[in-house]
């Protein structure tokens, strides 16, 4: 009969050398289930034929075994942790990041100068008390021309200018459509601005594209004269443009407002002086403007006796072109990102 100590030195050499060559998790991960694996391990296997021995001996076997059990788990999870460091320490060698090298090349978007331009229209506008309003870009054809006093058989209807969808619908020719819109939602004082894409008939050259954007602005209130509207957009024109800007108003006609007037600025590039730009008069058209035409007011319920008020609308592409001095409208739309670097 053998003796305890025969039973198990020899089970903990074997495990010390398989412990030996264990070189990696995996390995380890065998050797656990061949000593310590619950049904076929060899610990569980010495540990079933304890039934066969006398009690004396099973006592004594038993707690060898045991014994044994509890350094093998030792040794074991000693060997898991190192293997762990080893790799965790052999991850972080490949994986090292060196701060020191310079960093991918990552192009920085930009805002498109159409965007720049109308959010600096926008900013001095708050700034002076306006709120910024948009409205459909598919408009009626009441909302686009008959509320603002354009009826059947003018001339701005003219299907060379307008883009119809249907017989009532169409693309919107101007922002004004949105003056009606607030008027009809709204009761005075109104101090709005109204920027958007607004489209016409026409074809693509240096000048003219069939899609463009407008920012429109309306003030009605009691007592509002031409003057508070010579104010506003001297106000305005000089913050866009220069504080020495000067503003001159030359009578004009549109349908929505009466007096009409054209509003010119002085030439930016020349100071007045003449130049190629103001084609040598001094003076750049920058907008049309007028007091709000009473037949406006009455078709949104407004009282014509008791309120006043102005209007105008430009061109967002038009000051674009001006500030940044671009002498083809089409470079705005073709995305050409030598271009759109540029801003
Ligand atoms: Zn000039």
């Amino acid at each position: 009969m053998k003796s305890a100590q025969d039973r198990v030195h020899p089970l903990w050499d074997e495990f010390c050398r398989d412990l030996e060559l264990a070189s990696s998790l995996e390995d380890l991960s065998d050797l656990r289930d061949k000593y310590l694996g619950r049904k076929k391990g060899l610990i569980s296997r010495e540990l079933k034929k304890l039934g066969g021995l006398s009690s004396e001996e099973r006592s004594a076997v038993g707690q060898q075994l045991n014994q044994l059990k509890g350094q093998v788990q030792d040794a074991w999870s000693e060997r898991q942790d190192r293997l762990k460091n080893q790799e965790r320490e052999a991850t972080l060698t490949q994986e090292r990041i060196d701060v020191t090298l310079p960093g991918y090349p990552f192009p920085v978007g930009g805002i498109h100068p159409l965007r720049r331009v109308r959010r600096e229209m926008e900013e001095i506008s708050v700034r002076m008390g306006f709120t910024v309003v948009t409205g459909p870009e598919v408009e009626s054809d009441y909302y686009n021309f008959e509320a603002l006093n354009i009826p059947k058989g003018h001339p701005a209807r003219d299907d060379q200018d307008t883009l119809y969808l249907s017989d009532t619908l169409l693309l919107r020719t101007h922002t004004s459509p949105v003056q009606i819109r607030t008027m009809e939602k709204q009761k005075p004082p109104i101090r709005i601005v109204v920027p958007g894409r607004v489209f016409r008939r026409d074809a693509v050259d240096a000048t003219h594209s069939p899609m463009f954007h407008q920012m429109e602005g309306l003030v009605v209130d009691e007592g509002i004269t031409l003057a508070d509207l010579k104010g506003t957009l001297e106000v305005f024109l000089r913050e866009l443009f220069s504080s020495e800007t000067r503003v001159r108003f030359r009578p004009s006609f549109f349908p929505f407002v009466e007096p009409g007037a054209e509003v010119d600025i002085s030439c930016i590039f020349c100071d007045g002086e003449g130049c190629r730009v103001c084609k040598g008069s001094g003076w750049i058209e920058i907008m049309g403007a007028g007091m709000v035409h009473p037949r406006v007011f009455q078709m949104v319920g407004y009282d014509s006796e008791r309120y006043t008020g102005f209007a105008w609308g430009m061109g967002i592409d038009r000051i674009a072109i001006l500030k940044y001095q671009v002498d083809d409208l089409r470079l705005f739309f073709e995305n050409d990102i030598r271009f759109l670097g540029q801003f």
